[in-house]
């Protein structure tokens, strides 16, 4: 049986069905989550999504957001909703630890398990893979998994919204190396379902506070570091910084891309202080493979030009072994 055989068949036995994603869920991670609990509400199904913690008032458009379950702070009927789940996507993510807060019930779970995802990795802890490393976005497989399980005419406005959202997100507005005409192909049939595309946009990315902007200003300003020789810049966050403007959760999306913006910086670095780490975004230009050095020193991976990664050091600690091993890169 092929793949898409099995998943149908994996569906159709299915009485209840979770829809996960990763912590701290991006445009990709709603979207894609969104796009398929559509696709299978519409077909009969009972679905429920699982996001670990609370995720940007710029996705909360998207229609049935606030259907949305957030394990942090109701975990016990997380733990009961996922206990009676007998399949479960695992979406835009494929190491359980990247569920952060909800690992641990994802992993106590017996439900068959679906991996659709694009990051660099091969899992091995499901039990069906559908992943394809290097795809733009999440969002397109699951346009590409459900017009094989069913066909493009499932893809209604609703479902349209959702995958438009995380291609646009996870390609940058269609600017990364990973816009492929296919890509493009699946926004064009996208938008003939009634996808407005000015719409997603100002939802997206025009919806800044004036405080979030000033923010963003000030990390320009007065924090931006620049490295010219290895055409690195790099932001270092303290909490009390991160917490003086009023950012709201993702308030700080966006911003490690801002350095890419000059002509002669290839490699960018954000470090935001959390309570007991580190969180680091790291972007790259052309064939720079920053997920190498991200899961190498920083614990972390993701794709080619732009990966995640954590320090338990502090912040001079960090800054001083990022500087010691900036020839790695
Ligand atoms: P961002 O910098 O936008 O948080 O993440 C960039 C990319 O790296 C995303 O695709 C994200 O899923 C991945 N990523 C972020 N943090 C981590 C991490 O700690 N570990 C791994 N393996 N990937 C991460
Ligand atoms: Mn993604």
């Amino acid at each position: 049986m092929n793949k898409i055989d099995v998943l149908k068949e994996q569906i159709e036995k299915a009485k209840k069905i979770v829809i996960s994603t990763h912590v701290s869920p991006d445009g990709d991670a709603i979207g894609s989550s969104l796009g398929l609990y559509h696709y299978l509400i519409n077909i009969g199904k009972s679905v429920t999504v699982i996001v670990p913690n609370e995720f940007p008032t710029f996705l909360k458009w998207m229609p049935k957001t606030d259907e949305i379950f957030v394990y942090e702070g109701n975990e016990e009927e997380g733990k009961k909703i996922t206990e009676a789940a007998d399949l479960i996507f695992s979406l835009d993510y494929n190491e359980p630890h990247r569920t952060a807060m909800y690992s641990k019930t994802l992993e106590a779970s017996n439900a068959y398990k679906v991996v659709i995802d694009h990051h660099i990795g091969e899992p091995t802890w499901q039990n069906l893979n559908l992943s394809v490393v290097g795809a733009s976005s999440t969002c397109e497989l699951i346009f590409d998994t459900i017009v094989a399980l069913s066909s493009e005419e499932y893809i209604n406005q609703d479902i349209a919204y959702s995958l438009y959202s995380g291609l646009l997100t996870d390609t940058g507005s269609f600017q990364f190396s990973a816009t492929t005409p296919k890509v493009h192909i699946i926004a064009a049939s996208l938008l003939s379902k009634g996808v407005q595309p000015d719409l997603v946009h100002n939802h997206i990315l025009n919806s800044f506070s004036e405080s979030r902007l000033k923010f963003f200003g000030f990390c320009i300003n007065k924090k931006m570091k620049i490295v010219a020789e290895k055409k690195l810049a790099y932001i270092f966050l303290t909490k009390k910084e991160l917490n003086s403007y009023s950012l709201g959760v993702g308030g700080t999306e966006g911003l490690v891309n801002e350095p890419m913006k000059i002509s002669d910086i290839d490699i960018s670095i954000l470090f935001k202080q959390d309570k007991d780490k580190i969180k680091i975004s790291f972007r790259s230009k052309k064939d720079i493979d920053i997920s190498k050095f991200a899961s190498a020193y920083f614990e972390g991976g993701g794709h080619k030009n732009a990966s995640g990664g954590v320090s338990y050091l502090t912040i001079e600690e960090t800054e001083k072994k990022l500087l010691l091993l900036i020839n790695k890169i």
